[in-house]
């Protein structure tokens, strides 16, 4: 049997619950950066003016903010 004293369980207590909380940090942060990505069928590149801009509304055809012109996806 492994003998472990009581400063070394709360060693290790204190180090697994750290690891723990630490996990569950990154994993929220990663979900906070899902969210705050833009998906590429709202960002449309202009081939008249090579301006990029971001519509959520269209999905075939948008027309650019900057110029008038249709473009397709
Ligand atoms: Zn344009």
């Amino acid at each position: 049997m492994i003998a472990i004293n009581f400063s070394l369980a709360v060693a290790l207590f204190a180090v697994l619950f750290l690891a723990v909380f630490f996990g569950l940090w990154v994993c929220a942060k990663r979900q906070k950066d899902k969210d705050l990505s833009l998906d590429d069928r709202f960002i449309w590149f202009c081939g008249v003016c090579t301006y990029t801009y971001i519509n959520t509304r269209d999905d075939g055809f948008s027309t650019c903010p900057r110029c008038g012109s249709y473009n397709k996806k």
